[in-house]
């Protein structure tokens, strides 16, 4: 069974956000604001945090399946910028149409997740006015906001507000808004890959076993909320994981990161993607119990 260490967790996470609030490591460079593709991707002649933004970079984010993608915020950018229709609230062009557009932007999403923008679309525009800030209107955390769509899904007879989008999404769009509005909202950091590879990595799971991705969200969850409320006024904090990840987990197997890297001296190392032992299936970070922690990839 695999467990949750708190004690190391807190630990972990305040030297990363500490980090970033002190601007030392790889955060005296990469920040936010020159890296968060919420800020350096936008359509051109939109101006940060303006209305046509905010809605672009919910269209965005609620179609992010990678976790900040920058090609993906950059192609769309592209696609808006040059088909200014998509920013009008109640224009949704055909599948057809859509499809065409998404390949020749070359945003490489499915066509179900084509059809799940419009849908997207549609109700952002028809229940919240367009207003991403709706979204959130009235709930202070993740559980009360799941509630909420739940309950205005069912009265309206519609399955899903926002297909595709889950609780990850939500807190990553929160984030988002929470940097260029006003929003007070709980949970503004996304529980990715990123926070799931360095808790295995870090040894804030322990015991052994698997574990869904799922699971694992909702034990991680309400403690990187909980921690993270010291680090709330420190503007651009929650895209601290994601950078240490993207840039210093990924190449920490082949590059030295003793310097950049805020908990190296905690940490066991990187691992990469591989196949499971006895499935042979492939296993993400997050699902990788630590005991299947390839050593070639592990500091000593
Ligand atoms: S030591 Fe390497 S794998 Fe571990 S957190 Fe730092 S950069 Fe990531």
């Amino acid at each position: 069974m695999i467990q949750i260490d708190k004690k190391r967790l807190k630990e972990i996470f305040r030297l990363i956000f500490n980090a970033y609030a002190n601007k030392t490591g790889i955060f005296a460079t990469l920040r936010a604001e020159n890296l968060g593709p919420q800020n350096v991707f936008r359509p051109q002649g939109v101006t940060i945090g303006d209305k046509d933004h905010l809605y672009w970079l919910t269209l965005v984010a609620l179609s992010d399946k990678r976790t900040n993608s920058p090609i993906l915020y950059r192609n769309f950018a592209r696609m808006f910028h040059r088909n200014k229709s998509l920013f009008k609230r109640g224009v949704y062009p055909s599948l057809a149409r859509m499809t065409n557009l998404f390949r020749a932007y070359k945003i490489a999403l499915p066509v179900m997740e084509i059809a799940f923008f419009l849908q997207r679309k549609r109700h952002l525009d028809e229940l919240f006015g367009g207003d991403p800030l709706k979204i959130y209107e009235g709930v202070s955390d993740i559980d009360e906001l799941m509630k909420k769509l739940m309950a205005i899904a069912k009265k309206r007879g519609i399955r899903n507000l926002f297909p595709g989008a889950k609780r990850k999404i939500f807190s990553l769009l929160a984030m988002f808004l929470s940097e260029f509005t006003e929003l007070e909202f709980a949970d503004i950091v996304p529980i990715d890959v990123w926070v799931q590879s360095i808790c295995t990595s870090s040894g804030v799971l322990i015991g052994s076993g698997q574990i869904d991705i799922n699971v694992l969200e909702k034990m991680l969850r309400p403690l990187m909320t909980e921690l993270f409320q010291e680090f709330r006024s420190i503007k651009g904090a929650p895209n601290a994981t994601w950078i240490q990840g993207k840039m210093l987990c990924t190449n920490c197997a082949r590059l030295d990161m003793s310097i950049a890297c805020p908990i190296y001296h905690l940490c066991k190392g990187p691992f990469s993607r591989m196949r499971h032992p006895v499935s042979d299936k492939h296993y993400g970070r997050i699902q990788m119990p630590p005991q299947f922690i390839p050593k070639a990839l592990c500091s000593s």
